[in-house]
């Protein structure tokens, strides 16, 4: 059996929704990945009687509770004095705690206050965990086995103290078996389709390999999760994935954690081939997505965002006629556009985006969520039309999405 862990996230800004709960998302995939379970995941309050309560239900359900937030120095947090309630224990100044602080206080060229001294006041009978990126110290304590630590909930300090003494630690006292994740990354097919074709394979697994369809924007993440990440398993995993494959190939741009961004990047440097893109309705997203991947610029030459006709016809050379008779979103402006791109940037793709992102601006014939992609390269100039929803952001990400899967086929074919 794996080690139970529950995740309490503590302040009042996350219940108001002024703040997402990215810490305990964090956290979650970092204990997945040594094969500890979560249980649950509580989001409370600064407030005392859900604390406490929150503290007991935890204990109940698991060997490991990590809390996050709750920890600052001002009256609002009560994280600290709730935990010396709780141990029934009583605060001690912890020297070297302190010697930390004032020397960040030092660092800064500042004068320490009175309440970041009260930072280096520890429950007795906890252990102090290392903030090298702030003034709040962790706190670790051990109760019958179980581990309770509690951390700040300033995400970059929480993630720095995970890493380098809480995973670690949890590691060595609860880890036996480990887990093992592989994860087949599809897109432009929809689960149930993907259901449907790997009905029989998805029979003949064996009941310690589970599969799981996690559907995204545009895409499907096919996981393959075994409790055990020893050598022979992985192998298993392995072959099976081998198995599967030949009858999805078509689908599949990666595994694991790489994106689709990262896929076209990949093939794109296989081939030793360069990339331009134009966009209208996605207004520099898909550039974005692109540059978001380290070393692009081997690969990407840049992109324009021709938003108003007149650039499109000025800028990119669309015939005025065309943009006249058809509109900015069809056919025959996204072939120009993703062919004149191309050679306007002398790449050897080209790739080009013009839709109706809506609220507005939709009409009969092109309701809102009408995109048109394009894509050139040396040897064809091609375009696809898109019919996404009515919402402005997840027709510009789909658009997005839509136009990288459309490099990656058009490549899959060179
Ligand atoms: P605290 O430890 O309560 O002083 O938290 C400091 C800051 O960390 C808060 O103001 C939030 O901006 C951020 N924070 C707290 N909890 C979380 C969380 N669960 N996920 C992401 N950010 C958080
Ligand atoms: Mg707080």
């Amino acid at each position: 059996m794996p080690a139970k862990a529950v995740i309490l996230s503590i302040g009042d800004e996350i219940l108001y929704g002024q703040t997402l709960d990215t810490n305990s998302h964090w956290i979650s995939g970092e204990l997945d990945s040594l094969g500890i379970r979560v249980v649950r995941k509580l989001t409370i309050g600064d407030t005392r009687e859900d604390i406490l309560k929150s503290l007991l239900e935890a204990e109940e359900l698991a060997d490991i509770i990590l809390i996050t937030g709750g920890l600052g120095p001002t009256n609002d947090d009560l994280t600290k004095p709730c935990l010396v309630e709780y141990f029934n224990t009583e605060l001690a100044r912890n020297e070297e705690v302190l010697a930390h602080i004032q020397n960040l206080f030092d660092k800064r060229g500042r004068e320490i206050s009175e309440v970041n001294k009260q930072q280096a006041d520890l429950p007795a009978n906890c252990e102090a965990v290392p903030n090298p990126m702030g003034t709040a110290p962790g706190m670790l304590f051990q109760k019958n086995g179980k581990v309770i630590v509690s951390m700040p909930g300033v995400p970059y300090e929480m993630k720095n103290m995970m890493e380098e003494t809480i995973l670690p630690r949890l590691k060595k006292q609860f880890v036996k078996d480990g887990i093992f994740h592989r994860i087949i990354r599809t897109i432009g097919v929809p689960e149930s389709v993907l259901a449907e074709t790997i009905k029989d394979w998805e029979d003949s697994l064996p009941d310690y390999i589970k599969l799981a369809y996690l559907p995204t924007m545009g895409s499907v993440k096919l996981r393959l999760t075994t409790d055990n990440d020893s050598e022979s398993r992985r192998a298993e995993v392995q072959n099976l994935i081998d198995q599967v494959l030949p009858s999805i190939e078509k689908h599949v741009f990666g595994f694991d954690n790489e994106e689709i961004e990262e896929a076209i990047g990949r093939m794109l440097k296989e081939k030793n081939l360069t990339l331009s893109v134009v966009e209208s309705c996605t207004g520099g997203y898909l550039s974005h997505r692109i540059t978001s991947v380290p070393g692009s610029s081997q690969w990407f030459s840049g992109g324009f965002v021709p938003y108003s006709n007149a650039v499109k016809n000025e800028q990119l050379k669309v015939p005025s006629e065309i943009l006249k008779e058809h509109g900015a979103v069809s056919e025959p402006v996204v072939l120009s556009l993703a062919e004149n791109v191309r050679k306007e940037l002398n790449t050897d793709v080209g790739v080009s985006v013009s839709g109706i992102a809506g609220p507005g601006g939709g009409s009969e014939e092109k309701p809102v969520g009408t995109v048109w992609i394009g894509y050139s390269d040396r040897n064809k100039t091609v375009a696809k039309k898109f019919q996404f929803i009515r919402n402005r952001e997840i027709n510009i990400k789909f658009s997005a999405i839509a136009a990288l899967n459309m490099i990656r086929i058009n490549l899959d074919k060179e």
